[in-house]
């Protein structure tokens, strides 16, 4: 089976065409400035070959008709014809409480998802331009909608709802949704194969720590608290976001500065989290590296984002009555191993014994606790496109 995964952002769009089953992935790229002009990077994994277009793309139907195009080539090409491609899953970032799971898509299904826009005003209309630019381009090709939100929807009402007044969650649907759902299934998933018992059975603190960071507790395979909020902005701090802060500050300093809301948030999504902290980067590479040469602030803001990780999963393995295993995902739980070791430095007090050695690993599954370790602490590589393949598949398949 071939299914192409899309993820379609408000002037760019990401594909992989894939096979769910052998995990194999035929071709992959990206279509950036659509809208401005255009340009498709190409690549074929097989051939270890990338090819790059100027394409004009005015709106994403030439952008996915661009994608179709390339994957039929004759010359970079990886199928004869379209009708080889199964299914379509789409990446659709909120789903509200309406979806729990996955759907097929349905006009229902795309009224559902229109009705989440206020939730999530940039990306989700970047998702439905994509989802209607392939059904024009693809006609009669089951879609399916994968949400970042649908995993954590089996949260208990106490995890998702807020100390405001209950009108607001009533009425405005203000509560906790969290996000990074497909990867926090995932990698919760590969950790239950990867210790050979059944997902039910496990309590797992999934870490996934990349430029937008969030921590989830799954209790038998389902999310029962996570640390995103009623949108990305919430829980650890991040490259430029930062994370839960006390909402007094917000009037403090625009009266103080004479902000606007607009400008308040610009400052607390761009220019805050590790980035603020330090002055330096909000890429984590360039913070060690700043942090080696002696820069303070540098060194502070790794301090703090380690820490808030390190809280979190106290905080999730009290939530659950214990914790069997800890998984690192993204490009700094994949990649830092000095991160992960001072993330679970401190914890041996709960069973978590991590074995330097193994730890010195990057991007391959891998099991960086010690034989003797209570809590398995375990690096995952997400791989959302994967799981976005696989639900797609399982429900065309239904
Ligand atoms: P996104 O949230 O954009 O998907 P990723 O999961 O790709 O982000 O993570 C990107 C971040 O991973 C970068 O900002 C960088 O800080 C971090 N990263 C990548 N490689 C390393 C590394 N070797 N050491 C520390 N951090 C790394």
């Amino acid at each position: 089976m071939k299914v192409l995964v899309i993820n379609a952002g408000s002037s760019s769009l990401k594909y992989q065409l894939m096979d769910p089953e052998t995990r194999e992935v035929l071709a992959k790229g990206l279509c950036e400035r659509i809208g401005i002009d255009g340009r498709l990077t190409h690549k074929i994994p097989a051939r270890d070959a990338k090819h790059e277009f100027e394409i004009p793309m005015p709106t994403h139907a030439e952008a996915i008709q661009a994608v179709l195009d390339a994957l039929l080539s004759p010359e970079y090409g990886v199928i004869k014809s379209a009708s080889e491609i199964d299914a379509v899953g789409h990446r659709v970032v909120h789903g509200g409480e309406k979806f729990a799971a996955s759907a097929l898509i349905t006009g229902e299904v795309m009224a559902a998802i229109e009705e989440c826009i206020p939730l999530a005003p940039l990306h989700n209309p970047a998702n439905i331009t994509g989802i209607k630019a392939c059904q024009a381009v693809m006609p009669g090709v089951p879609m399916v909608a994968v949400f970042d939100t649908a995993f954590h929807q089996t949260m208990p009402a106490k995890s998702y709802i807020y100390a405001l007044p209950y009108e607001y969650y009533e009425k405005d649907k203000v509560r906790r949704y969290g996000f990074h759902g497909t990867s926090h299934k995932y990698v919760s998933g590969r950790a239950a194969a990867m210790l050979g018992k059944p997902i039910e059975q496990l309590k797992i603190i999934t870490c996934h720590l990349g430029n937008g960071s969030s921590v989830t507790a799954v209790d038998g395979g389902k999310s029962v608290d996570t640390s995103m909020g009623f949108t990305p902005l919430a829980g650890l701090p991040m490259g430029t976001r930062s994370g839960d802060l006390d909402a007094g500050i917000l009037e403090y300093l625009m009266n103080r500065y004479g902000y606007d809301i607009k400008e308040m948030l610009n400052i607390l999504n761009k220019k805050s989290g590790v980035l603020g902290i330090s002055g330096v980067s909000s890429d984590f590479r360039d913070l060690s590296d700043a942090a080696e040469q002696g820069n303070q602030r540098a060194e502070l803001a790794v301090d703090a984002f380690n820490y808030g990780v390190k809280k979190l999963i106290g905080a999730y393995a009290a939530a659950m009555g214990g914790v069997d295993a800890i998984v690192f995902t993204a490009g700094v739980g994949e990649n830092s191993a000095d991160q992960r070791l001072a993330i679970a430095s401190g914890l041996e007090f709960m069973g978590v014994k991590m074995d330097a050695q193994a730890n010195n690993v990057r991007g391959r599954e891998t099991v960086i606790s010690t034989a003797d370790s209570r809590v398995k602490v375990l690096l995952i590589p997400t791989d959302e496109e994967l799981m976005i393949a696989m639900d797609t598949a399982n429900i065309v398949n239904q």
